[in-house]
């Protein structure tokens, strides 16, 4: 292949080379026909195909082919389940294959900073881990099916508002262990056939002509083999982001950028080498989709239908369960309320807006659970269409729930509250919703909610109402799984992927969101979601990883097989969980890790493991997690690298973020020396506290000190020596000769620093 690809490439002339670098047309790569080179189509995304038969636009306003409509991103990543993720990215490829489409755009990784971000609902969650997680196994399962994927938007599209333009500024540890680690696993694990860059700018250069992202960090060091295609109309200047490493501007951008890419070789700007590079990657890429296509592929509509019914159900996740009010029994008078139920609100707007091939409604499906035992009363509640309240409609809800013996509440956010393209302005659900479930529970104590929304939301309302279910955008099969969960023809068993905070300003990025101007400054750094709340002891509606279920787990036993080590090795650590309840259920068992004491500013613990397991009554599993150094590390951009600080560190797991079961702790030592830079500023406890330097330092300044008057001063009631200690910790050594009355010279001082210098040359230290 290699060599019939540089055949190729020899063989093209440069207008030929130049043409492959954008696309045909909205949804096509080019070809050359003369060389036999084909054009390939690539698609959103991410949650379910959207191919456009004919007339094409690129945000969802006109129809596409109808296919299976899953649950979008912030529902699936509320499963934590690997297998099911890859299950649907394999449904996905499949599609795909049916429908002659190379790559599906998706999945995106990017963090959930700020619940005001109108494409939360494409994006998995605000915890860098779980969503590179998640991410990887949608790859892998769309992948395995010889289609490719495009793992958006990298990076840092953290918002809509001017999302073509805006600048995030973003320091160099938080961009590490936050914004770049939710797409650096699913690079190095799942190897995804494109990487698609986003629209902003990132730390002044956009992300579509930045070298460091594109070249320095995806390819050299994580090793991404693939192709970068620019989000759609991302490319500033076509020969600036190919030299940075982007090889395809999507759409096609009518021959502007072929020409400014010959400008660019012409005058000597842009060497042919690099276009030869790019045409290589992107003409192995091009043969791979060819090579792997399946001819008649074609799928199982309804298969995919139930498997998306499976999805949601154990994607939803139940918030609250007052009194056990769910599951519901079969009989008696329901009332459903809201215009949800009938008309549901289960996928966003945009480019990943989805034809499904059929769409069931929960007022339907409540109706079939009740066939013949029960009754069902239906009121709309509220227009979608509006937030003016309907007095008309709120009397017939009411009436209807006093007629019943409980009422279901279809609620959430509309269709314009939240797409692509903007972002949200506040947390609220429109007021006419609120006021439906005022009016509903004041006549009828039993009320159990279910929203469809893409985002967290504000729940003043929360003590009105015994049972909650979030079934975000739940797809085109929400209707039946919200039934089965309702009447407990299935558990709950979906826990949050991001923090649902009590109001708006308690959210980290609250002060800082969406920036001034065309500049955005991540200033609450890497205290996002849960990181933050946790170390400031902010008290969320609900937290990090909550979800309940009908059934209880038990936690016990936790073992590791070391209780200290390096960070070249790695640790296991095991548990048991037990099902103590009376039926079936599945629990996500999630490990974070806390460093005790540390002198970097580190979050109070980040989650470092997840796992799912499936329990009959009774019964009770092993659960076994690996932790490698990168588990403990911070991002240290002084090394510019990841880098442990030795000292102990407290291994948490537990059912969600503020709810740990056990813990234990370990001691890992780091193995990575770090020089210090030392001179006449240096703290005196900088050389105590550093293990190569403490012992020719203690005795340097215990010679520096015999002449310290400071050091013999007589303490007023307290230990002389502990209190001197204490001082002198933060001194620096240019105090030394300050204090020491003319007796420790600054030539000596000179001499002291020179020979800590050497002492860490010695021991292989070098700068
Ligand atoms: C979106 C991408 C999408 C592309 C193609 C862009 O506006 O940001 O996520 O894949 O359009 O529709």
């Amino acid at each position: 292949m290699t060599e019939k690809i540089h055949g190729l490439i020899q063989e093209m002339t440069l207008q030929e080379k130049a043409s492959l670098f954008s696309g045909l047309d909205f949804w096509h790569t080019k070809g050359i026909e003369r060389l036999g080179i084909p054009s390939l189509m690539v698609t959103d995304g991410p949650h379910g195909l959207r191919k456009q038969a004919a007339g094409a636009d690129h945000l969802g306003l006109y129809d596409s082919v109808p296919a299976t409509c899953f649950p979008s991103a912030a529902g699936l990543a509320c499963s934590w389940d690997r297998n099911l993720i890859q299950q649907v990215g394999q449904a996905l490829g499949e599609e795909c294959q049916a429908e002659d489409v190379a790559v599906l755009l998706g999945p995106g990784a990017n963090i959930k900073r700020s619940p005001l971000c109108g494409r939360n609902f494409e994006y998995f969650s605000e915890d860098p881990y779980l969503s590179s997680q998640m991410a990887a196994s949608h790859i892998k399962g769309v992948q395995s099916q010889g289609v490719g994927t495009s793992l958006k938007h990298f990076a840092a599209n953290n918002q809509e508002h001017r999302r073509m333009s805006v600048d995030a500024r973003i320091d160099e540890r938080t961009l590490r262990e936050i914004y770049l680690a939710s797409f650096e696993a699913a690079v190095k694990e799942a190897r995804p056939w494109t990487v698609m860059s986003s629209y902003n700018r990132v730390n002044g250069t956009y992300a579509s002509e930045n070298k460091t992202l594109l070249s320095d960090i995806l390819r050299d060091e994580w090793g991404f083999e693939g192709i970068v295609v620019s989000d759609w109309g991302a490319v500033n200047e076509r020969a600036a982001s190919l030299a940075a490493g982007l090889e395809l501007e999507m759409p096609g951008s009518f021959g502007i950028g072929e020409e400014k890419i010959i400008a660019a070789v012409q005058s000597g700007e842009l060497p042919e080498g690099v276009l030869d590079r790019a045409a290589e990657r992107l003409l192995r890429m091009i043969f791979k989709a060819v090579e792997e296509k399946k001819p008649a592929a074609a799928y199982d509509q309804e298969a995919h239908h139930q498997l998306a019914r499976k999805v949601a159900r154990e994607s939803m996740v139940l918030l609250k369960n007052e009194d056990q009010i769910l599951p519901l029994a079969k009989a008696g008078t329901v009332s459903v309320i809201g215009a949800f139920a009938a008309n549901p609100r289960y996928q966003g707007g945009g480019s990943s807006h989805v034809n499904p091939t059929k769409l069931e409604n929960s007022l339907g499906e409540i109706e079939k659970k009740l066939e013949g035992r029960g009754k069902v009363l239906f009121a709309r509640g509220f227009d979608a269409d509006t937030d003016e309240m309907d007095a008309e409609l709120l009397a017939e809800a009411r009436e209807a729930a006093k007629q019943s013996d409980v009422s279901i509440l279809f609620a959430g956010l509309p269709d314009r509250y939240e797409s692509e393209g903007y972002d949200r302005e506040h947390l609220r659900i429109p007021a006419n919703q609120i006021a439906l479930i005022e009016a509903v529970s004041e006549v009828q104590p039993n009320v159990v909610v279910v929203l469809s929304n893409g985002a967290p939301i504000e729940m003043p309302w929360i003590d009105r109402v015994k049972g909650l279910i979030e079934g975000y955008l739940g797809g085109q099969a929400l209707g039946g799984a919200a039934a089965d969960l309702l009447f407990g023809d299935a558990n709950p068993c979906g826990k949050l992927a991001e923090t649902f905070p009590k109001t708006l300003s308690d959210n980290p990025s609250y002060l800082f969101f969406p920036g001034e101007g065309d500049k955005v400054e991540y200033r609450e750094g890497i205290f996002v979601g849960y990181r933050y709340y946790d170390t400031k002891q902010v008290e969320p509606m609900f937290p990090f990883g909550h979800g309940l279920s009908y059934t209880r787990f038990e936690y016990s036993g936790i073992s590791v097989n070391k209780q200290a080590f390096n960070d070249t090795e790695s640790v296991e650590v095991k548990l048991t969980v037990k099902n103590t309840g009376a039926v079936p259920g599945k629990e996500i068992v999630q490990l974070y890790v806390k460093d005790i004491h540390s002198t970097a500013a580190r979050p109070d613990k980040e989650l470092k493991g997840f796992v799912k397991v499936d329990l009959q009554p009774g019964e009770e599993q092993s659960v076994a997690f690996t932790l490698d150094k990168r588990a403990f590390a911070y991002y240290n951009t002084d090394l510019k690298d990841w880098q442990v600080e030795s000292g102990e560190f407290e291994l948490l797991v537990g059912a969600s973020s503020k709810d740990i079961r056990l813990s234990e702790r370990v001691t890992v030592t780091s193995t990575v020396s770090i020089r210090q830079k030392i001179d006449r500023n240096t703290t005196v406890g900088d050389l105590l506290s550093d293990p190569v330097l403490r012992p020719a330092a203690a005795e340097l300044l215990a010679k520096a000190n015999e002449n310290n008057p400071l050091a013999s001063l007589p303490a007023d009631g307290g230990d002389a020596s502990e209190m001197m200690a204490a001082m002198m910790k933060y001194m620096p050594l240019r105090a030394l000769s300050n204090f020491s009355a003319g007796h420790f010279t600054e030539e000596m001082l000179g001499k002291m620093i020179e020979h800590l210098n050497h002492v860490q040359e010695s021991q292989g230290l070098s700068e």
